[in-house]
């Protein structure tokens, strides 16, 4: 059974096995999320990120994939980073919102981790409807067999965690 939690608040100050990092296909850093967690994880992030690119991902981490590196200076053991789709009016892409959160627990589940704390994937630069984004972070995760034990949503702000808490009831 995984357990679902929502916390309001910065993901890079979370406790937790995993901590999964709003990416961007570069995986070489950016803002909102992904900039505040290679900001506090310090270096150590960003250099298996560039080797990374050098090595399995020369093209970039695909949309809806996840990968893991070092947590550096945060309080976890790794960084999951995931690329979220730009939201798009015009076409679905719901199906790659839920692969981040698929792949995320995928490859949590390989590296044995018990907890992951997720920010709430394509919400911030990417333009993902909150109620939506919710809706799909939850149903999906409710809906893939991990051994994952807990799964924390750590909302930035009030909007985000109720639209979160809406959809967990
Ligand atoms: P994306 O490019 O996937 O949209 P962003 O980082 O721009 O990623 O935003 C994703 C979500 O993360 C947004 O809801 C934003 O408010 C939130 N966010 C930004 N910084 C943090 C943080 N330190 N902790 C948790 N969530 C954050």
């Amino acid at each position: 059974m995984t357990t679902l939690t929502l916390v309001q608040g910065d993901i890079t100050r979370q406790s937790a096995d995993a901590i999964v990092n709003a990416a961007n296909s570069s995986l070489l850093g950016g803002g909102g999320v992904d900039g505040a967690i290679h900001r506090r994880g310090g270096p150590a992030i960003l250099e298996e990120c560039r080797a990374l690119r050098a090595s399995r991902y020369r093209n970039g981490l695909p949309t809806g994939r996840a990968v893991a590196t070092t947590a550096g200076a945060l309080d976890a053991r790794w960084v999951i980073h995931t690329v979220g789709p730009v939201y798009s009016a015009g076409e679905d892409r719901s199906e790659l919102l839920a692969s981040c959160y698929r792949e995320s627990l995928r490859v949590a589940d390989e590296l044995g981790a018990r907890t992951v704390a997720f920010p709430a994937v394509s919400t911030g630069v990417y333009r993902w409807p909150m109620e939506d984004a919710a809706r799909i972070a939850v149903e999906t995760v409710r809906n893939t067999a991990t051994a994952v034990e807990e799964v924390r949503f750590v909302l930035f702000d009030d909007r985000a965690y109720e639209a979160f808490a809406r959809q967990l009831g």
